[in-house]
């Protein structure tokens, strides 16, 4: 069975991006450079981040959300998690 014909541009194969994306949230916590074994990942992730316009894009959105929730927790001790997650989600999937 002959394979159908990759993209010459890896950085706008969707399966990329979408494996991508799966672990952007934690790499962007800092999750993944601190787990066992997942250092790795954490630098496939930088390099892609360096030429993936629309995943760098999504990774500064994300940092920007943690930033505003770490405020939030700082000024309230009202639970921002739930309303954090959902925005997180529909940004990921986007
Ligand atoms: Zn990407």
């Amino acid at each position: 069975m002959p394979r159908p014909p990759l993209t010459t541009d890896r950085a706008a194969d969707p399966t990329a991006c979408q494996a991508v994306r799966q672990h952007l949230h934690a790499h962007v916590d800092g999750e993944l450079k601190a787990e066992e074994g997942q250092q790795a990942l954490a630098l496939l992730l930088q390099s892609h981040l360096l030429h993936c316009v629309p995943c760098s894009r999504v990774a500064a959105q994300l940092r920007a959300m943690r930033e505003s929730l770490r405020r939030h927790a700082e000024q309230s001790d009202e639970p921002m998690r739930d309303e954090f997650r959902a925005r997180m989600q529909k940004l990921l999937a986007g």
